[in-house]
C-alpha cells in the first residue's frame, strides 16, 4: 500500500521505519529537518557556534530504563548504542531551601555527616511521596480517567517536587500542572522514585533517526505545506498549498494533536470531539554556558537535573547539566546546560542556542477522548500516532508507532 505519514518526529519516523519493508511510505514534515522534539546540535541542528566534537541535545534527552520497553525494543532493532546516565537532581526553592535527590546524596555528598544532613532535609519529601504512593497504589487506570492532578496533590513540599517533575517531564508551565491529566501523570510519578535509572543515546538522540534513514527506502518530503487531507472511499488525497494533489491508500497522522483538525478537510463530528480541546504548548529551551545562578544558593556543583522555583507564586524552570549527561569534559569544552523557563536568570551572552518546540498542551479536557482515537485507529483509512496517545514521552511515541504498524501489517 501507499502510506502517507504526516510528521517526521519520533512517532512518525518510527512508524515509517516499521512499515517500510511492507509498504511504500512517504513522510511529510513541515520543518526543514526531521526529529520533531529531537533537536541534536551538530546533527539535525547545524550552524550553531559550537565545537564540532560537542554533541548536545536541545530537546529530548533521556529514557527510563525499566519503563520504556518499546523504546528500548526499537533501539535494539536499530542497533543504537545506549548508555546508562547518572541522574541525580536537586530542588531549589525561592526561599533559599534546597533538597537533593537520593542519587544526589549517594553520589555528590562528601562523607557520612553531609549525607545524614541531606537525608534529614528530604525526609518530609520522602514521607509525602510515600503517602502519595500509598494513596495511588491501588488505583486502576480507569479510576484516573478525567481526573486532574490537583485531586492527588496538596500544599506540601513533596507536592511541589512532584509538580516540578511533571513540569520538567512535559515542559508544561508549573501553574498548569494542577489540571494535568492524572491518567498520564500518576503512572510516571509512581515509576519516578529518587533512584530511577535513565538511559541516554550515545552520540545524541538524533543518532537513532540517522539509523532509520540509513535503511529507509521510502520518500522524505521536508518543508511541506499541506493544505488539506481528505478521505475517499478508496483512499486519501493530500492537497498541497500549491494545488498539487497526491493519492495514498492510508494516512498516519503523527503530528501534535492540535494540528489534526486543521489538516482534515472532512473531519467527522466524532473526530472534532476527539481533537477539539487540544491546544499547542509553545516553549523555548536554551542551551547555555552560564552556571552563575547556582551561586545564589551557595552551591558550586550541578546535578544532572535541577529544578528551580523562580518565585513564591510557583513559577518554575529546570536546568539539565549536559556535561554530566553526555560525559563532556568541562575543562576542555566548558559547562553546557539545557534550560527551560530560566531565561531571566541566564546571562544572554552565555546563550549558545535557542530552540522553539511545539508540544501538546496536556489538560483533562484534551485527553478526554484519547481512548476513542486509539480504538478507532484505521477507520476511514486514517491512523494516529504520537507521544500524546501514550505516556506523553518517547515511550508513548514509539508505542503508538508499534500499534499503528501492527494494524497495517
Ligand atoms: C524540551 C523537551 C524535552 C523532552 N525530553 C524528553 C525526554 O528526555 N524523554 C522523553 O521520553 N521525552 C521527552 N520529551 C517529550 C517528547 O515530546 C516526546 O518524547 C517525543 O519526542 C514526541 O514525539 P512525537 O512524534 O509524538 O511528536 P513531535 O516530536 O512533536 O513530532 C511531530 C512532528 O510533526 C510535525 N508537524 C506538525 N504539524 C505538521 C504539519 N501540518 N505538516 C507536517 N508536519 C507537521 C512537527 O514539525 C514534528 O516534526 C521532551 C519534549 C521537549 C519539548
Amino acid at each position: 500500500m501507499k502510506i502517507a505519514v504526516i510528521g517526521g518526529g519520533a512517532a512518525g519516523m518510527a512508524t515509517a521505519y516499521l512499515l517500510d519493508k511492507q509498504h511504500e511510505i512517504s513522510v511529510f514534515e513541515q520543518q526543514p529537518i526531521l526529529g520533531g522534539n529531537i533537536r541534536t546540535l551538530n546533527k539535525n541542528v547545524t550552524g550553531v557556534a559550537l565545537d564540532p566534537n560537542v554533541i548536545l541535545d536541545n530537546g529530548v534527552i533521556e529514557f527510563q530504563r525499566e519503563n520504556f520497553p518499546n523504546f528500548h525494543r526499537l533501539m535494539q532493532a536499530l542497533n543504537v548504542p545506549i548508555e546508562r546516565g547518572r541522574t541525580s537532581s536537586e530542588l531549589f526553592l525561592s526561599d533559599g531551601h534546597t533538597f537533593k535527590s537520593g542519587a544526589g546524596i549517594l553520589h555528590d555528598c562528601q562523607g557520612i555527616s553531609e549525607r545524614l544532613k541531606e537525608i534529614r532535609k528530604i525526609m518530609p519529601i520522602m514521607g509525602g511521596y510515600l503517602n502519595f504512593l500509598l494513596k495511588t497504589r491501588k488505583v486502576k487506570p480507569g479510576d484516573l480517567y478525567d481526573k486532574p492532578m490537583s485531586d492527588f496533590l496538596n500544599q506540601g513540599v513533596h507536592s511541589i517536587w512532584l509538580k516540578m517533575l511533571l513540569m520538567y517531564a512535559y515542559s508544561m508551565p508549573f501553574n498548569t500542572i494542577d489540571n494535568f491529566p492524572a491518567e498520564i501523570a500518576i503512572p510516571l510519578l509512581q515509576q519516578s522514585d529518587m533512584f530511577t535509572q535513565w538511559d541516554r543515546i550515545v552520540g545524541g538522540v538524533y543518532t537513532y533517526i540517522e539509523k532509520i534513514l540509513q535503511q529507509f527506502s521510502g520518500h522524505i518530503h521536508l518543508s511541506v505545506d499541506i493544505k488539506a487531507i481528505s478521505r475517499q472511499p478508496n483512499g486519501i488525497i493530500i492537497t498541497m498549498q500549491d494545488g498539487e494533489r497526491l493519492h495514498f491508500d492510508k494516512v498516519v497522522f503523527a503530528v501534535t494533536p492540535e494540528q489534526v483538525l486543521g489538516l482534515l478537510a472532512d473531519a467527522s463530528e466524532d473526530e472534532r470531539r476527539r481533537f477539539d480541546a487540544w491546544k499547542p504548548n509553545e516553549i523555548t529551551t536554551i542551551i547555555h554556558t552560564d552556571v552563575s545562578f547556582y551561586k545564589h544558593f551557595g552551591v558550586s556543583y550541578f546535578s544532572e537535573f535541577d529544578v528551580f522555583q523562580n518565585n513564591a507564586q510557583g513559577d518554575c524552570g529546570y536546568n539539565a547539566y549536559l556535561n554530566r549527561l553526555y560525559g563532556i569534559d568541562a575543562k576542555r569544552y566548558g559547562h553546557y546546560s539545557l534550560a527551560y523557563n530560566l531565561s531571566k536568570q541566564i546571562n544572554p551572552t552565555k546563550v549558545v542556542h535557542l530552540q522553539k518546540h511545539q508540544t501538546p498542551y496536556y489538560s483533562v479536557a484534551a485527553v478526554r477522548y484519547r481512548h476513542e482515537v486509539i480504538a478507532t485507529n484505521g477507520e476511514n483509512h486514517t491512523y494516529h500516532a504520537g507521544a500524546y496517545l501514550g505516556n506523553g514521552l518517547h515511550e508513548g511515541a514509539i508505542s503508538s508507532a508499534y500499534a499503528v504498524a501492527g494494524l497495517l501489517a
